[in-house]
């Protein structure tokens, strides 16, 4: 029975029931990839005890006691992933969409523009398919802080573990800053960014420890060409009072760079570092045109992670630096950004077009150069993470960790062979999150046998696609899809 995911009671009756959230339970998994002694370690045929939330123990060999337990002989049993830069409502309106013509920006104009209850929807839809690829973690940059406030409501209710904090400036403000031809733009935008500053630092101090602690409100600036030391000084002082630190896109184009050279003179991680923003954790999302000479010294001396993001871009998007950022020792972590939610699919493309960016730059990059493996993917999304954040408690299957993990099938049709692999995280790279069995936080299921538990997937699927319905309609009327809506447009479902 390879691919059991029967649960049974101490006598070994089989039942298909969820275990009761709060209750103890045990997970018998094909492989575990734990943590000992400061070291991942890949374990056969092991249970995972869960009791309160939190991993109890961890062993070799079956289960010998009385507690529900959840078989997965066909799985491996991993740590629930850490994103470290998420836009959670804009993942399905550009999904299919940026692959046109390159930009996503008017779709996240109309999802600003959507009711509370039509945002929530969204979130629903895209938090689900978030935890359906074994994503527990997200450090998520709202596009607004109203979008903030969406993801807050539904991820409560979910029980899901995230650091939300709206972008600032916020969309659609944002974008005559970022696009701007006067930096005359930049410095009258510096009285309102600072009211937003100050709108996000009262949401931190507001929610901070939400749902039971898992919700942790972080600092979420655009971009360091957005900003100016004022706007800096003032984010600096709120990141401080809340303690999570400050979530970023840094370095993300070659404009974005040459635009800090030109004002303040250095380079943005430069830039970052002689502000003194790196008193906590510190993500900085894409960093394409980093100094490679300097910058990766810089950003390791601040304890900095950098967020590859492989379908930033969308499907077929540009290629990121990863095997640059671990040729230079850098802390990588793999983000989620928007379009695609599929975390697994996700790690792969780190891997695979990371190996093929490494192999095309052999002759041309002039500092050391990595050749990602799966190995360097996982750590990245899990105790890279955690590190970064400064916890030891999440990103690991270790006792007294809490309970945040996911199982993935590894024996099964097209990403197995019939039989536990015997190098399992190799499989991962046939993998996609629809390979995602079990997914709990903080011990609770979210997603049990492939669904999600934690809400009506059918309900959650049907109220995400009219929302998106609605957004496409817009697009088609803007001439987005050659001035023909989609067909189905503005139909109820
Ligand atoms: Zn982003």
């Amino acid at each position: 029975m390879p691919h059991s995911t029967q649960s049974c009671d101490a006598r070994g009756a089989m039942t298909r029931s969820l275990p009761t959230v709060g209750a103890a339970y045990v997970v018998e998994a094909g492989w575990v990839l734990s943590w000992d002694r400061g070291r991942p370690a890949l374990l056969r045929d092991a249970h995972v005890v869960v009791s309160q939330g939190r991993i109890a123990d961890v062993r070799a060999g079956a289960f010998d006691g009385d507690l529900p337990r959840i078989a997965v002989p066909g799985d491996i049993l991993l740590p629930g992933f850490i994103s470290g830069h998420t836009h959670v409502a804009s993942g399905t309106p550009t999904r299919g969409v940026i692959e046109g013509d390159g930009t996503s920006r008017p779709s996240a104009h109309l999802v600003e523009a959507l009711s509370d209850d039509e945002l929530d929807d969204l979130t629903a839809y895209n938090l689900a398919e978030i935890l359906r690829a074994g994503c527990t973690t997200q450090l998520e940059m709202s596009q607004s802080l109203r979008q903030a406030e969406s993801y807050l409501r539904v991820a409560v209710k979910w029980g899901v573990r995230g650091y939300p904090g709206g972008m600032i400036p916020a969309t659609p403000r944002v974008d005559t800053i970022w696009a701007r031809q006067d930096d005359a733009v930049l410095y009258d935008s510096v009285p309102a960014t600072l009211r937003e500053i100050e709108a996000n630092r009262q949401f931190g101090l507001r929610h901070m420890n939400a749902g039971d602690g898992l919700i942790k409100p972080m600092l979420a600036p655009h971009a360091t060409d957005t900003h100016t030391p004022e706007t800096m000084r003032a984010m600096k002082a709120a990141a401080l009072e809340l303690g999570t630190g400050l979530h970023f896109h840094i370095a993300q184009s070659t404009i974005e760079t040459e635009r800090v050279r030109r004002l303040w003179g250095m380079t943005p991680v430069a830039w970052l570092e002689s502000l003194g923003m790196a008193e906590g954790p510190l993500f900085g999302a894409h960093m394409s045109a980093l100094d490679w000479a300097s910058d990766p010294a810089i950003f390791n001396k601040m304890g900095g992670v950098y967020v590859h993001c492989p379908s930033a871009g969308g499907a077929g998007g540009a290629t990121q630096p990863y095997p640059e950022a671990l040729g230079a020792g850098m802390n990588v972590n793999i983000g989620l950004d928007t379009h695609s939610n599929d975390y697994v699919e996700n790690l792969k493309l780190a891997v695979i077009a990371g190996r093929a960016r490494s192999s095309l730059l052999a002759a041309s990059h002039p500092g050391p150069l990595a050749m990602p493996t799966i190995e360097d993917a996982v750590a990245g999304a899990t105790t890279v993470a955690a590190k970064g954040l400064g916890r030891d408690d999440i990103g690991r299957i270790a006792p007294g960790a809490w309970a945040d993990f996911s199982t993935i099938d590894i024996s099964g049709f097209l990403v197995g062979a019939g039989a536990l692999p015997p190098e399992p995280l190799h499989n991962l790279l046939y993998a996609n999150g629809l390979s995602v069995r079990h997914v709990a936080t903080a011990g609770r299921f979210q997603v049990f046998d492939g669904r999600l538990v934690v809400a009506d997937q059918d309900e959650v699927v049907r109220r995400g696609g009219a929302v998106v319905r609605k957004v496409w309609a817009a697009l088609g009327a803007q001439g987005r899809f050659g001035g023909v809506p989609p067909i189905g447009a503005g139909e109820t479902v």
